[in-house]
């Protein structure tokens, strides 16, 4: 084995590993901040028998498989939610190495928020401003520093993907990606809205489009918007058909979820969705 491959290996492993642990953190996250609890104290205690977890049941992955989902005191269930969230959160980062090398950690935060906004909204029909605003202004600051450190550094700020991702997009890509994202959705949840005659959808779908727009450029976000709508939709009716759900009943299903499914597409097939949806038109 060479050298480089030996690295490449071990850099792998470590990202998963990351991926694992603090997707655990977000497991803490997810539970916690809905219901407006600390996130560093108490430490996690089971929430039936109130016994603390010991560093040794809280091992990402392994720990819920080793206990077979069951409080290690009282066998009370625990969620699969924490398995699924940690394997989620080891996939998503080893996956960020393999597309953006050394500059996957700058992913790595934007996953983060985006596993914890998902599964928040999946829980409370609610995303919180960390996820959103937070996003938004990650993504500035981000295109931002990386212009900045450019040249210096020899960084891929590559105006738009021809064969290698950029990890950021030049400011001005993102600065019209957040108004351009902002004000899309903002469009479709007044014109929703008004057809519907009730809340179409919330602000915070609105925010997290622009955070997609304000990381990832104007492209991106009508990209996530075809997307998230197409996985949407197949959910939606997937739904019906499983619940025999009256249609025209209104189910509550959360939007932001599915503009993260949209934008995972876009951050690790982007460049290859362009050329296809080109090859299509021309
Ligand atoms: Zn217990």
């Amino acid at each position: 084995m060479y050298c480089g491959e030996a690295i490449g290996l071990i850099m792998s492993a470590f990202s998963f590993m990351m991926g694992a642990c603090i997707a655990s953190f977000l497991n803490v996250v997810i539970w916690r901040v809905p219901r407006g609890e600390s996130i560093v104290s108490p430490p996690s205690h089971c929430p039936k028998c109130g016994a603390e977890i010991r560093w040794w049941q809280n091992l990402p992955i392994l720990s819920w498989l080793a206990l077979r989902g069951k409080c290690a005191k009282c066998r009370a269930p625990i969620s699969p939610r924490y398995i699924i969230v940690e394997t989620i959160g080891g996939v998503l980062f080893l996956a960020a190495f393999w597309r953006f090398g050394e500059f996957a950690p700058f992913m790595w935060v934007w996953l983060s928020l985006m596993i914890a906004g998902s599964f928040i909204d999946f829980g409370h029909q609610l995303l919180p401003d960390f996820v959103t605003v937070g996003g938004m202004v990650y993504g500035v600051v981000l295109s931002l520093a990386s212009w900045l450190v450019a040249p210096y550094l020899r960084v891929p700020t590559l105006p738009l993907y021809p064969g290698l991702q950029p990890f950021a997009v030049p400011p001005l890509n993102s600065l019209v990606g957040l108004a351009f994202g902002f004000s899309l959705l903002w469009l479709v949840r007044y014109l929703g809205t008004k057809a519907f005659k009730r809340e179409a959808m919330g602000m915070g779908d609105v925010f997290l489009m622009g955070a997609v727009g304000a990381l990832f450029g104007p492209v991106a976000v009508l990209m996530t918007l075809v997307l998230s709508s197409l996985f949407g939709s197949i959910v939606g009716i997937a739904l019906v058909l499983a619940a025999k759900a009256k249609i025209g009943k209104f189910v509550a299903i959360p939007y932001g979820p599915y503009i993260c499914l949209g934008c995972l597409a876009w951050m690790f097939w982007g460049p290859e969705l362009v050329a296809w949806y080109v090859s299509l038109v021309k």
